[in-house]
């Protein structure tokens, strides 16, 4: 277990973990039932909004598929044995596989089997979902006992025109300006990625849910992965402009440390923040640059949206052996990782919330803090000094131009002691929220 994180399991570890435990045995993929189940599931516990698009609409570049039915899939050998088999494991079969019933001697099978040879116990993830194509998934052991004989082929499919859905959770706050919070929903048996994403952002609804005065409001989604972002993207142009921050939820419950890929921008509020808070818990962390690969951060920081989207991880994409494979199941995922990622989602939100632009009332000179009882409001405290030097500092760089993190970062204060400056100082009209985003 990495250092990066407590082995206390909290109440909320132990209800994400639930949860993942309840959605793991639905077959999920980018269109279907299985997707209709796991929403059917979040919205049990927050409140939901199910949006769908037709089959065949054009969004951008791209267009809505199929819709994806599956009901069983086997591979028999002669005896009427089920070789491979989708009930034993849905990863056995192809995401996205068209219906096939025929009967093949294994050389014209193979073509259509995959397995991963360097971990021959496990069952690899394979979609095809922008090709029609079919295929099995198997273990690289149980593909080698296969022997030379005629194997009865089927799967039980439908490809036909339907609609790909989505799920969006909104929690309104004090101004219509939004955090979108973004996870993907579309992988069948497979816990990290994508199951420990929506957990994590089920349990953060909650607690926003229940959470008074925020200032931004926030916006879940929860979408496959690719064309769900596409879609939300291509539907949503009007409400790219109030969104201020952005996260890819992903990859939250493995033990390893938390990661953070940069925004395309780099320096957008969100990276500074999220920066900030994971240097502040002063657990293991990593930070990435951006790159055109990986989750949705893609397609909310393709040039033409470029919104300041990161992702924040534990391992990032493709990088635990167990990545796409049926070893990516509840072994893997930790309810301790899970409350320690949502931790720092929380955290950071919160950080968000607080940090802002203030303008100073009385910048001619210094306001006289001692007539207004300043300096007694902060007397009796043991930190009295850092908490005097913090108004100082705020109300000399609240000009406008400089966010609250500028300022703490700046003076080598703490963030929240910076922001409870502000907050006195507003109280006592020395300083004026600015409106607009932070710069
Ligand atoms: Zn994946």
């Amino acid at each position: 277990m990495s250092s990066a994180i407590s082995t206390r399991t909290t109440e909320s570890g132990a209800t994400m973990y639930g949860l993942i435990e309840r959605l793991y045995p639905i077959c999920r993929s980018i269109t279907g039932a299985g997707v209709a189940e796991t929403l059917d599931i979040i919205s049990q516990q927050i409140p939901l909004e199910i949006h769908e698009i037709a089959s065949g609409t054009a969004v951008f570049d791209w267009t809505v598929p199929k819709q994806w039915t599956i009901r069983d899939a086997f591979v028999k050998n002669s005896r009427g044995e089920r070789v491979i088999d989708f009930h034993a494991h849905n990863l056995h079969v192809v995401s996205y596989s068209c219906p096939i019933n025929t009967c093949l001697r294994l050389a014209e099978l193979r073509p259509h089997l995959y397995s991963d040879p360097e971990h021959p116990d496990w069952i690899p993830y394979r979609t095809s979902y922008y090709r029609e194509d079919w295929g099995f998934c198997l273990a690289h052991s149980a593909l080698q006992a296969l022997t030379d004989d005629d194997y009865t082929v089927c799967i039980d499919s439908t490809l036909e025109d339907g609609k790909l859905i989505w799920g969006e959770c909104f929690i309104p706050g004090a101004i219509s300006d939004e955090i979108v919070i973004s996870t993907h929903i579309c992988h069948p048996s497979l816990a990290n990625d994508n199951l420990s994403g929506i957990a994590v952002s089920v349990e953060l609804a909650k607690g926003l849910l229940a959470a008074t005065g925020p200032h931004y409001s926030v916006r879940i989604l929860f979408i496959p992965g690719t064309i769900g972002s596409i879609v939300w993207l291509a539907t949503n142009v009007e409400r790219l402009r109030t969104i201020r921050h952005g996260l890819i939820a992903v990859n939250l419950g493995d033990p390893g440390h938390l990661h953070y890929k940069r925004s395309r921008r780099g320096r957008a509020e969100i990276d500074r923040v999220v920066e900030y808070v994971l240097h502040r818990r002063k657990d293991d962390f990593a930070v990435i640059d951006f790159s055109p690969y990986g989750y949705d951060e893609r397609q909310f920081c393709s040039p033409g949206i470029n919104l300041p989207f990161g992702c924040l991880s534990r391992t990032p994409y493709g990088q635990f052996p167990e990545y796409h494979t049926s070893a990516d199941n509840m072994d893997l995922v930790k309810p301790e990782a899970l409350e320690h990622s949502l931790g720092a989602y929380i955290e950071i939100i919160r950080l968000l919330n607080r940090n802002g632009r203030f303008q100073n009332l009385q910048p001619m000179c210094e306001p006289q803090l001692g007539k207004r009882g300043l300096y007694a409001s902060i007397g009796g405290r043991s930190d009295a000094k850092e908490r005097q030097m913090a108004m100082l500092w705020v109300l000399n760089f609240s000009d406008g131009d400089h966010s609250l993190l500028d300022i703490a970062e700046r003076a080598g204060i703490d963030f929240d002691v910076i922001a409870d400056a502000a907050e006195i100082l507003t109280q006592h009209a020395l300083l004026a929220r600015c409106k607009g985003a932070n710069p």
